[in-house]
């Protein structure tokens, strides 16, 4: 099963992927958590990346298409993965068209967690992030064990820079501008599935996989 995660910042993209990849066994790919390694490890690409997310702006098509492309032809997508944050832009979504074509392969589902932006901004001041291995929590909504520490690998947690509330409404904006287009894109492709993301996770959850099982 090939999944693309859509949805506004904040919405559940990375915690629902999280749950289907191993629901599924397949890669969860998460571009957001790709450039924040290379920031950790100081790459070029990091080095690239940084000011952009920063300041809540999208990393330069170029940046992230042939990485993605790359990513998706290994061994381990082979039966599948799912994508979180890509593609984010018109050109993003027609140069996964052309990776997946040369792999002889099809997206199966673009899956749309919808969110009211009012939601959003008070869900993102909660959210506190394993820049480790890319687990999400939230102080109120899904606490770690252990405060402040991740139940998966026992790294920090952290606010990420780009989670404060003035970053947050430019993040939404750009989501508007550039992202919200993709829905349309993929709704007339007929693949696209919207579920409501103001529901719990575990309901989020099941109507994402009642949808793509179907
Ligand atoms: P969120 O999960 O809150 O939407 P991400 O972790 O997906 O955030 O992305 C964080 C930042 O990384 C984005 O604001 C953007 O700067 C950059 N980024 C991630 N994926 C992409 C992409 N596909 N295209 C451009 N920029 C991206
Ligand atoms: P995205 O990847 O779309 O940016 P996340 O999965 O990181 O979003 O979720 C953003 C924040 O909201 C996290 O703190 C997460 O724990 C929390 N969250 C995710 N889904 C829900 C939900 N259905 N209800 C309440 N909080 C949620
Ligand atoms: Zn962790």
């Amino acid at each position: 099963m090939r999944l693309i995660m859509l949805g506004a910042p904040g919405a559940g993209k990375g915690t629902q992927a999280a749950n289907l990849a191993k629901e599924l066994n397949i890669p969860h790919i998460s571009t957001g958590d790709i450039f924040r390694a290379n920031i950790k490890n100081g790459t070029e690409l990091g080095k690239k990346a940084k000011s952009y997310m920063d300041a809540g702006k999208l990393v330069p098509d170029e940046l992230v298409c042939d990485l993605v492309a790359d990513r998706i032809a290994k061994d381990d997508c082979k039966e599948g993965y799912i994508l979180d944050g890509f593609p984010r832009t018109i050109p993003q979504a027609e140069a996964l068209d052309k990776a997946v074509l040369a792999l002889g392969t099809k997206i199966d589902y673009a899956v749309n967690i919808d969110v009211p932006d009012e939601a959003i901004i008070t869900r993102m001041g909660g959210r506190r992030a394993c820049l480790n291995c890319g687990a999400t929590y939230h102080v109120q909504y899904n606490p770690p064990k252990k405060e402040g520490v991740c139940d998966t690998c026992g790294h920090p947690l952290v606010l990420r820079d780009d989670d404060k509330p003035e970053t947050v409404q430019t993040r939404l904006n750009v989501y508007h501008e550039q992202t919200q287009p993709l829905i349309d894109y993929y709704d007339k492709k007929k693949i696209l599935v919207t579920v409501d993301g103001t529901q719990s996770m575990d309901q989020v959850f099941s109507d994402i996989l009642k949808a793509v099982r179907a």
